[in-house]
């Protein structure tokens, strides 16, 4: 049997089914699955193998199974045997899994051994990628390595009909890891914190309610913690870990609690109490009393629910103490400096974060892959993965046909590697902005890690065309595999095909920030008719000048130049010298690229109605322009279609005559883009008759501009495929990059 069949409680669940079927033999976890040998009457061999299809465990996925007849030998009994390792074999690794009702019950109720223990866990529950060093997944090839079992869990781990059996990370207070607590002052202080009979998790809330910046380790890495609801905490934490305005993500206790602070749908609540507990971006209730600082400007916010037996904790009564002062809203923010990979070692931690944190709840149970928070968004009923790592990674993504091994080294923001293996396409969790050196590191550790896990050894590497990434770089150095270049967009749409599993060409909507053009352009808008061999580039956004590299992506005001040249509006905000200086740039064409990015026709917009002329993260404009949205305004403004070029220089003109009120223009500019790739699309399949569409390319993270084109494009007969599990930005690409590669192989 293979698929996602180990450490989830299958071996136990063949072992019931056996018993009660009154079947001999055994079962065993090998390096490729599980094997199962059973002697027995014919009805009964028949019944377990509809079972097996029907009653699975809640985590497990059962890929595909194969069944030989053996002579019987006699057997009598039904026996779970150990593991065997195989060479060139794999399984599927589970991603770690939000803490069960039932795991719940336990470490909350007076009356249970496991009260108040942080770490509950049993085979439906706990950590998986995040300990695992090695397969097949058995206790001595996790952090757990080091813990031995007391009588009592070792009982529940042998006993087939316990829902801990054969659950690796079980533990209890007597013999599993614990949780301790150090203060960031002074190393004196730390040896009376941990010399206080005060439990940690009360001593925690205590701080937290005055209004202390935590570090709490967690199941991928450390978070940076602190009260919600008190804006001077808020923004110190801001402040200390030098995060400008990128949105803090909210941990709250319970979905009755997320609704107090968030529109919550059916969906979204679904989502958010599910196992794999991602951060949820929600509509967010102007009632709901958080201070601005906790995502400034932005009307959704992050929520997630705990996903621990901590975090649950955290959120509870103390009846130890009697302390009632629980946090109702916890900001949960990765324990990173600015953009550098999560922290997930104590030591590391007492030095990168010591700065930050006033006190670190730590525990003794090692992270051996780091993986941060998921992030999704719903759009129509289903959630829309934007950050795609704890929960879903390392999840694969069956292509449905073999692939060679190769690596896919993705791009330079929001890092994602790709390797394949038979059917199997392995996407490593969120690596990050492949800017410095530790993320480097990271996205080293990870690759070796997932090399061996799955026992992949790449012939090839596929890279992003663009020189400057150091994802690129990296792969260019690889010696001895084959390269193959791959360019951005069509990486973009080769990955929502892939997850969409299409074949053949489609018309591919690429609407992204910045990507690599062959013709030594910036592109970012583009229609493309593409298959895994290759892509037509059939259209895209008309080309204007972007001056000043990096500094472009910083000031929104410099894409608006490039667009309509020196307009009133950007004359009173912007210092003379600095735009004529920008100005002279363009004319001499000095450190300027053409762009056809649509990334930079949003920062355009945005800096034309005011709304920003600098951004501190690449995307910030665009988010606040769909913000801004007048939703009641179905107004739009006119384009052109000239050749090859989208071209909006009649919008850019009205925007600047006209000067309307932002959330006005907001609303045209959303309209009039999702127009004009409606037209463009039925120009395309009018063309070339090809009526599948693929949508990719980070713009498509704004749910308004993607429920607008969606629509339009259904309305008009068209197929439309979106991502789902995969992201749409460049988290997305090495899918894509993947998949080329396989096909240039061939
Ligand atoms: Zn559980
Ligand atoms: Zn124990």
């Amino acid at each position: 049997m293979r698929g996602i069949v180990q450490g989830v409680g299958f071996r136990p669940f063949v072992y019931n089914l056996a018993q009660r079927l009154n079947l001999a033999g055994y079962v065993l976890n090998d390096s490729s699955g599980l094997i199962a040998e059973l002697e027995g009457a014919p009805a009964a061999i028949e019944a377990f193998l509809q079972a097996l299809g029907s009653e699975h465990p809640p985590l497990a996925w059962l890929q595909d199974r194969a069944v030989t007849s053996l002579p019987p030998n006699g057997d009598r009994e039904f026996r779970i045997r150990p593991s065997v390792a195989e060479t060139g074999k794999f399984a599927l690794i589970s991603p770690d899994i939000g803490t069960c009702a039932a795991c719940l019950a336990d470490c909350t109720d007076p009356g249970n051994r496991r009260y108040g223990y942080a770490f509950t866990n049993c085979t439906n529950c706990g950590p998986r990628y995040t300990i695992i060093r090695d397969i097949p997944y058995d206790r001595p090839h996790t952090t757990m390595a080091g813990f031995t079992m007391c009588a009592e869990c070792r009982a529940e781990y042998e006993n087939p009909a316990d829902r801990r059996f054969h659950a690796q990370p079980n533990a209890c207070p007597a013999c599993g890891p614990v949780l301790s607590a150090e203060t960031a002052k002074s190393p004196s202080l730390a040896r009376i914190d941990r010399l206080k009979p005060v439990p940690p998790i009360a001593e925690a809330q205590r701080r937290l309610a005055a209004g202390e910046i935590l570090a709490i380790k967690g199941l991928g890495g450390f978070h940076l913690a602190c009260d919600a609801r008190n804006p001077a905490a808020v923004a110190r934490l801001r402040a200390r870990k030098r995060r400008s305005d990128k949105p803090f993500a909210v941990m709250v206790g319970s979905l009755e609690a997320a609704r107090e602070l968030c529109m919550v749908d059916d969906a979204a609540a679904r989502t958010l109490s599910g196992p794999r507990r991602p951060i949820v971006i929600l509509p967010r209730r102007r009632s709901a009393g958080l201070p601005d600082g906790i995502a400034p400007g932005n009307p959704t916010l992050g929520v997630m629910l705990p996903y621990t037996p901590l975090h649950h904790l955290l959120f509870r009564k103390n009846t130890v103490t009697g302390q009632e002062a629980c946090p109702t809203a916890l900001v949960m923010t990765s324990g990173n400096l600015s953009e550098e990979p999560i922290v997930v070692d104590n030591q590391d931690a007492r030095e990168r974060l010591g700065g930050v944190a006033d006190w670190f709840l730590w525990h003794n149970r090692d992270i051996y892959m780091r993986a941060d928070d998921s992030v999704v968004r719903m759009f129509e009923g289903n959630e829309r993965v934007m950050r795609r790592s704890r929960g879903y990674a390392p999840e694969t993504l069956d292509v449905g046909r073999d692939l060679p091994e190769l690596l896919a080294c993705g791009g330079e923001l929001k890092n994602v590697f790709c390797l394949t293996k038979g059917t199997h396409a392995i996407l490593s969790q969120h690596i990050g902005d492949l800017e410095n050196y530790e993320t480097l590191v990271f996205f080293e550790e990870t690759l070796a890690n997932l090399k061996k896990l799955f026992r992949v050894t790449p012939r090839a590497v596929a890279y992003d065309l663009h020189p400057g990434y150091l994802s690129t770089k990296y792969a260019l150095e690889l010696a001895g595999l084959e390269k193959i270049g791959v360019q951005h967009h069509h990486a973009h749409i080769a990955s929502c095909m892939a997850e969409n599993g299409l074949t053949g060409e489609v018309i591919g909507v690429a609407m992204d920030g910045t990507g690599y053009g062959p013709d030594g352009a910036i592109w970012g808008g583009e229609f493309l008719l593409a298959g895994y061999a290759g892509f037509e580039r059939r259209a895209h956004l008309r080309y204007v000048p972007l001056a000043g590299g990096d500094a472009a992506v910083r000031e929104p005001w410099r894409s608006a130049l490039g667009h309509v040249g020196a307009a009133e509006q950007l004359v009173v905000s912007i210092p003379e010298k600095r735009l004529r200086a920008v100005e002279r740039m363009i004319a001499t064409g000095t450190n300027t690229v053409m762009t056809s990015s649509c990334g930079r026709l949003f920062d355009a917009v945005a800096a034309l109605t005011g709304l920003r002329y600098e951004v501190n993260f690449e995307g910030q404009a665009a988010i606040e322009l769909e913000a801004i949205v007048d939703p009641a305004c179905e107004e739009r403004y006119e384009f052109d279609i000239a050749g090859e070029e989208l071209d909006f220089r009649a919008m850019m003109e009205r925007i600047v005559k006209e000067a309307a009120a932002p959330s006005v223009v907001a609303a045209r500019f959303h309209n009039t883009l999702a127009a004009a790739i409606h037209e463009m699309c039925l120009r395309m399949r009018r063309e070339t008759s090809v009526g599948r569409v693929c949508l990719s390319g980070g713009t498509f993270q704004n749910m308004r501009l993607l429920g607008l084109v969606a629509r339009a494009l259904r309305a008009s007969g068209f197929e439309l495929f979106l991502h789902r599990r995969v992201p749409p930005n460049d988290g997305g690409i090495a899918l894509g990059q993947a998949v080329i590669a396989a096909e240039r192989m061939k």
